[in-house]
């Protein structure tokens, strides 16, 4: 009997080690209360929502501007005052700022987001007709696996800019009133050859994702291109637009349709575009409410993220240091303290990543994978092959996020993209991480990421959320050098 209690007391100090000892996976579901159950759902509704209204990187711009002004916040560029302001960047990027307490030299904590997604771009000279069909040519945008866009319903949505300066808007395939496009695929009777016997890599062709736009003819038979010439026909009667106004538009082919709420429990989102929307929502979210937090907070929603970055919309832009400067001159301090700013704040790169698939277990590598529903994704290093081109946040900072994340109640885990040899990706973290301040990637895990229906836990996105808004309102001083 002595002995079975020896082994049961044993047995239990082994339990409390490991407990003290070992890290243990969180399933937000299992460590919420139902109360925040309950507002992981309400949030799921809202972050739909945005995907809805935000498809493409000018309607995001456009519906966070609308939802900041809504909540009080004023033009920085129209050069309207007050401690709550936005900026707005040639209608793809904008940030939203929030006035703190201390100076700004004593850093910004700065949530950076995108709004571009992978998909479909418009060529200049779209317009063709061939065997009787009409089509538009693309040049696809990001990084896309090509055949995941054959025979799937698609939107067409973007600006036909007029040479005397008139601006047109389209938006088809949202509403099921209106008409959808595709791009075809063979029938696997006649795709032996030329799909399925070759690598999926060379069985799609970027140049053979035409959108099917129409099939109706004008005039009599020997009219030269007469399907051609019936669609312009019908473009100048709804838009007023000629073939020429294509040379100057951005009409970008998307996954036509709304988010929506995936299984039978609604645990998930389904939809495009949550690479990078579930942040930049997560990020509008967290910075709307502040009012007078210690440090001055700011919210970034780049462009061009998905394709390296590279433009004077991206986060390799001089955005980030103008702004920093307009708001050095506001608190009529000087704008040479631009840097020292700069280096004296935290940041976030607001980003997913992919989450462990458990169909394809041998491209991750379990212990650091991230796990669906497991919270938000810390992840020191992205890159590739020996941490090439990555961001590799200091310790020290990871401490420090680790310790007002378990503060603020928000349920994390620390991840990488795949195994060390497998691929990997970039951020903008290291684009940012030039101006000095302290950095690293911070956002959900998805399934499917950069397919035009990526999947997303609701507990995740409402984590990811949280730990923003806890960012945002953390108070310690600067002490990382
Ligand atoms: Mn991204
Ligand atoms: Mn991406």
């Amino acid at each position: 009997m002595a002995e079975n209690a020896d082994k049961e007391q044993l047995k239990e100090q082994l339990e409390q080690l490991r407990e003290r000892l070992m890290v243990a996976p969180r399933l937000v579901w299992d460590q919420v209360d139902e109360a925040e159950r309950q507002a992981i759902m309400t949030y799921a509704e809202g972050y739909k929502n945005f995907l809805n209204a935000a498809k493409t990187e000018r309607q995001a711009v456009r519906e966070i501007q609308r939802r900041a002004r809504q909540a009080g916040f004023v033009d920085l560029a129209a050069d309207e005052s007050g401690p709550r302001c936005y900026y707005n960047y040639k209608g793809k990027t904008i940030a939203l700022m929030v006035q703190g307490k201390r100076p700004l030299p004593e850093g910004l904590r700065v949530v950076a987001a995108h709004i571009d997604s992978p998909r479909l771009d418009l060529k200049q000279y779209p317009l063709y007709e061939d065997t009787d069909l009409v089509f538009l040519k693309t040049h696809y945008y990001g990084g896309i696996k090509k055949y995941q866009w054959l025979a799937r319903p698609l939107a067409l949505h973007g600006v036909v800019l007029k040479a005397d300066g008139g601006l047109v808007e389209l938006k088809v395939g949202e509403d099921p009133a209106e008409p959808v496009f595709t791009v075809l695929d063979l029938l696997p009777h006649l795709a032996k050859k030329v799909q399925m016997d070759k690598k999926v890599t060379e069985a799609f062709e970027g140049e053979k994702l035409n959108v099917l736009v129409g099939s109706l003819p004008i005039g009599e038979k020997d009219t030269k291109e007469r399907f051609k010439l019936n669609l312009l026909r019908f473009l100048e009667d709804t838009y007023g637009i000629r073939e020429e106004d294509l040379v100057s538009a951005e009409l970008e082919v998307v996954p036509a349709g709304p988010a929506r709420d995936l299984g039978w429990d609604r645990s998930l989102v389904a939809g495009y575009g949550q690479d990078d929307r579930s942040c930049a929502y997560a990020a509008l979210e967290a910075i709307l409410p502040l009012a007078d937090p210690e440090h001055t907070c700011l919210a970034l929603f780049y462009d061009k993220e998905e394709i390296g970055s590279d433009g004077n919309t991206s986060a390799k832009s001089c955005l980030l240091e103008e702004l920093v400067e307009l708001l050095l001159e506001r608190q009529g301090l000087s704008p040479q303290l631009r840097r020292r700013t700069l280096m004296a704040s935290r940041a976030i790169s607001a980003d997913v990543t992919g989450a462990l698939d458990p169909d394809y277990p041998e491209v991750h590598e379990k212990r650091n994978a991230a796990r669906l529903g497991y919270g938000v994704s810390l992840t020191k290093y992205t890159g590739h092959g020996g941490k090439y081109m990555a961001n590799d946040a200091h310790a020290e900072y990871l401490a420090w996020l680790r310790r007002i994340f378990n503060e603020g109640g928000v349920i994390w885990q620390a991840a990488h993209l795949g195994k060390v040899d497998e691929g990997g990706g970039g951020t903008i973290a290291k684009y940012l991480a030039v101006h000095g301040l302290e950095i690293i990637d911070c956002g959900p895990p998805l399934l499917s990421m950069h397919s035009p229906w990526e999947v997303a836990s609701k507990a995740d996105v409402y984590m990811t959320y949280k730990a923003y808004r806890t960012f945002y309102l953390s108070r310690e001083p600067s002490t990382v050098r």
